[in-house]
């Protein structure tokens, strides 16, 4: 959001005001009390809030706890606003955009810079392909001062900016860089009266991969946005992700579980239309109670009818992904409801079957293929 990306820009010395944060109509006032004449911006992981009427200026305290009211709880494509920023009102000349990103298909990164900013830049691509410039930029060089003059002779930002602009455009790159982003855009960059640049919005992606050298990343998640199974999920270190039908999966092997929901969406076509839940990876090493945590978020899903779990024994040998189902499902007890369609091969899979069988839990259907289990269990949920 933008007050968190503000913050990452503060911490590495681009120009910016933070603002205060506000929860609440009163708290929004309280905040213009202090800051003066305000801009009331709704916090949300989206672009467009101007567009949409959540940025709305306030000469005065009282008009601040009137926007706040009105920003509050609205909904910008899809999302509820639960708090706005307050940020003292700039005195804007002109809007610039700016933006570091990944170039995937070039294996580089990128700047796109122009001096039409504030608007949407892909209109302006669009409008006016001339005013938007596009700097690739050489991972193993980065940005450089010499680069950073480039990038701003080249984006043509005014003569009298170029130092700020220079410095600016470095302190993006040490967010960019030291922050592990996959995106650090401003849109406006902005020339003040008196001719000082300052970054007046911002939004950073962060690459998820390099939490681990991240800890206060952490508090940048929106919890409350967040699926509260995948968040489940996620506490239990899980690879889930939510979906919207019937059959539950569990499956080891980002691959075998990818080819489970598409066999179980086509076996679905025959039982009335049944889809896949979720994604679940338990990877290798399927013990019984990574089997036991997957199963218990999956079984808590309301719109799960049935769980598929499809496990192949590569390193991990069936007899011990039996044995994590058969301890999974004495884990659960009486929280296991919903009936289990299980397809086991590979490594060690006759002892696996043995296991499963000599249990015979009156919930769990083994299966020898593939498209016969996914058929089961297609059929399962739509009875
Ligand atoms: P977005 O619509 O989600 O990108 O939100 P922005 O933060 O970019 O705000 C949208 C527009 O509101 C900007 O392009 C500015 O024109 C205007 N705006 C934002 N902050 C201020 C401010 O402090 N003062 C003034 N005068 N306008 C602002
Ligand atoms: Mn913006």
């Amino acid at each position: 959001m933008e007050y968190q990306a503000k913050q990452l820009f503060a911490k590495h010395g681009v120009p910016v005001t933070e603002g205060i944060v506000a929860t609440t109509p009163e708290e929004a006032k309280a905040a213009a009390e202090k800051l003066g004449v305000v801009v009331v911006k709704a916090q949300v992981k989206a672009g467009g809030r101007g567009k949409a009427g959540g940025v709305k200026l306030a000469k005065t305290p009282d008009e601040a706890f009137e926007h706040a009211t009105n920003i509050i709880g609205m909904e910008i494509k899809g999302l509820t606003v639960n708090r706005v920023l307050i940020a003292p009102a700039a005195s804007i000349e002109e809007e610039y955009y700016f933006s570091f990103l990944l170039d995937r298909a070039n294996r580089q990164y990128l700047t796109i810079a122009s001096v039409e900013g504030g608007v949407e830049i892909e209109e302006v691509a669009k409008t006016n392909p001339e005013a938007v410039r596009q700097i690739a930029i050489d991972p193993g060089t980065g940005v450089d001062e010499a680069k950073a003059k480039a990038i701003v002779a080249e984006a043509k930002f005014p003569e009298a900016l170029t130092d700020q602009a220079v410095q600016t455009i470095l302190a993006l790159w040490k967010v960019f860089v030291e922050e592990d982003a996959t995106l650090v855009e401003v849109n406006p960059l902005a020339r003040l009266t008196g001719d000082v640049l300052e970054a007046l919005d911002g939004k950073v992606s962060l690459d998820e991969n390099a939490e681990f050298r991240h800890a206060d990343h952490a508090e940048f998640e929106d919890k409350a946005a967040a699926d509260p199974l995948e968040a489940k999920a996620k506490e239990k270190g899980l690879n889930y992700v939510k979906l919207d039908g019937a059959v539950g999966i569990i499956g080891n092997g980002a691959g075998l579980v990818m080819s489970t929901l598409d066999v179980v969406a086509y076996a679905g076509e025959a039982h009335g239309g049944v889809k896949p839940a979720n994604f679940l990876d338990i990877g290798g090493g399927a013990s019984a109670q990574v089997m036991a945590d997957g199963l218990d978020v999956i079984l808590n899903d309301p719109q799960v009818k049935s769980v598929f779990v499809n496990v192949f024994g590569g390193i991990t040998s069936c007899d011990a992904v039996a044995n994590g189902i058969v301890g999974a499902l004495d884990i659960l007890g009486d929280e296991a409801t919903k009936p289990l369609v299980v397809r086991l091969d590979g490594n060690n899979v006759e002892e696996g079957r043995r296991i499963l069988a000599e249990k015979n839990h009156p919930l769990v259907t083994v299966v020898a293929t593939m498209d016969g289990a996914a058929d089961k269990a297609a059929e399962l949920a739509n009875a």
